[in-house]
């Protein structure tokens, strides 16, 4: 891309919270189950039925809010968001206009190209999602016909909405990334992106330096980070050539088909008035008291801005490596292990060496084999017995990693899980060393000898070295 453009991008994300029922009625939000079993009457409005909020999606709500220093809305309100579309046959979605129960707050990320930024958000608010449209594939058997679940209607998200600040789609996706880490930090969202539980709209425009900002596209339900990165440079690189031969954009919605790698146009743009909001006259207006407000934030844990500027200052750590070791609580937790296991609280150079690792080999290895952190095979203990015996040069850190590979693939799983004290860790570990051959020698003498073999037993190559 040409020097002489600038990307403009604004994220909303849907963050399904975690809560077991829907928003405004007692039906289950479970995931998965038969087609139109979990709408209940209220879900789909039948005449006569009363919403009820959901207080724990409200506790959610508060608790995003303080963890982004979001400002909580002593008053919100419910409106009515009218449209017409076959997966909402209420013909109304009930959202938050005008009051949002979240205004402002800020999310701290590492971007690739302005390092350490904070994203300023424009606003968060609660919402029901509406029903999925199933289509079938048509067949010999099957006459491709469309239906309508409507499981998913009423089921509580958060709108987290930023400005229009984030300048490539690397900065979004590294944004996304952290909004998506702090939402399962805080237990407020499974994070669960295949089954929709966290996506994003991207709002990309191009402007050139200097200028007002320029048209935006829409592009939604972004369900993977890798999709999202595609479908930016995708758009931004279609409104580049659009406007340099002469063309301008139009604001509309786009959808992103992954296969083909490239947005479509959806549906021209709806503005707000287009909506017809209204409060919603079923609902009264939500009251948040500062007592509630102080319980919650009494109970938030740690943040993982405040844990990583702690690993920062503690151990030295570069902020990308504390942004990746604090990616998620259990990364976090685990790697806290580690560095207690090796009673490395007080040694910067040895807890250095445990982020590495746990950014690295042990990331590396979760990422293949889809196991959770909590079954891990090599536990802190064990990485802790590894990390030992490379610093007492009992093995290189090249042997270390065929170790390290050992215990994790070990077909003992079972018994390792059961048997994972320090001391039965540093057995395990010694025992692999042992069984592999691993320890390194550093023996100058004992090394010469086999020195001196090796070159008496290959006078070819030592020849050719020479010459
Ligand atoms: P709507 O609710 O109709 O989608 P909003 O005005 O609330 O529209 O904006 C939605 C998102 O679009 C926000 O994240 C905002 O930052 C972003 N946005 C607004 N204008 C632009 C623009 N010109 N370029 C890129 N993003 C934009
Ligand atoms: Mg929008």
């Amino acid at each position: 891309m040409s020097a002489k453009w600038e990307v403009v991008i604004g994220l909303e994300t849907h963050a399904q919270l975690s809560t077991v029922s829907k928003i405004f009625s007692g039906a289950s939000t479970a995931f998965g189950a038969a087609p139109n079993t979990q709408a209940s009457a209220v879900d789909i409005a039948l005449p006569g039925v009363l919403p009820v909020l959901n207080r724990g999606a409200v506790e959610r709500a508060i608790r995003f809010g303080l963890a982004v220093n979001g400002t909580i809305s002593a008053r919100s309100v419910f409106a009515r968001k009218n449209y017409f579309y076959p997966d909402l046959p209420k013909g109304y979605q009930i959202s938050q206009y005008e009051i949002p129960v979240v205004v402002g707050g800020r999310v701290a990320i590492v971007s690739p190209t302005r390092g350490e930024i904070e994203v300023q958000l424009t606003r968060a608010h609660l919402e029901e999602d509406a029903g999925k449209s199933l289509h079938e594939r048509e067949t010999e058997l099957s006459h491709g016909m469309s239906g309508i679940d409507l499981n998913r209607a009423g089921t509580p998200l958060l709108e987290i909405v930023t400005e229009p600040v984030l300048t490539s789609a690397d900065e979004a996706v590294a944004y996304a990334k952290a909004l998506h880490g702090l939402v399962r930090w805080i237990g407020i969202c499974d994070g669960n992106m295949q089954e929709g539980s966290f996506r994003c709209d991207a709002n990309v425009s191009v402007k050139r330096p200097g200028e007002a900002l320029g048209t935006r596209c829409e592009i939604k339900n972004l369900n993977s980070f890798r999709f999202m990165h595609e479908a930016i440079e995708f758009e931004v690189r279609r409104q580049i050539e659009l406007i340099e031969d002469g063309g301008r954009v139009v604001q509309e919605t786009r959808l992103y088909d992954p296969d083909k790698r490239e947005t479509r146009s959806m549906r021209s743009k709806e503005d707000a008035q287009d909506y017809r909001y209204f409060p919603d006259p079923d609902l009264p207006p939500l009251t948040i008291a500062e007592s509630w407000i102080a319980r919650v934030k009494a109970e938030l844990p740690e943040l993982p801005v405040a844990m990583k500027a702690r690993f920062e200052l503690a151990y030295g750590l570069p902020a990308q490596d504390a942004t990746a070791i604090t990616t998620s609580r259990e990364l976090a937790e685990y790697f806290t292990a580690v560095v207690v296991a090796l009673s490395a609280e007080h040694d910067a150079p040895a807890a250095k060496i445990a982020a590495n690792w746990v950014i690295g080999e042990v990331s590396a290895a979760l990422h293949k084999s889809d196991a959770d952190l909590a079954h891990a095979p090599v536990s802190p203990f064990r990485l802790a017995a590894l990390l030992k015996r490379i610093a007492d040069g009992t093995v290189s850190g090249k042997a270390a990693r065929d170790i390290f590979d050992e215990m994790w693939h070990a077909p003992d799983v079972e018994v390792a899980l059961t048997g994972q004290s320090a001391s039965a860790s540093q057995g395990l570990v010694d025992a692999i060393i042992e069984k592999k051959g691993l320890r390194q020698i550093s023996d100058e003498g004992a090394i010469g000898a086999i020195v001196d073999v090796v070159i008496a037993e290959n006078p070819a190559i030592v020849a050719e070295v020479r010459a």
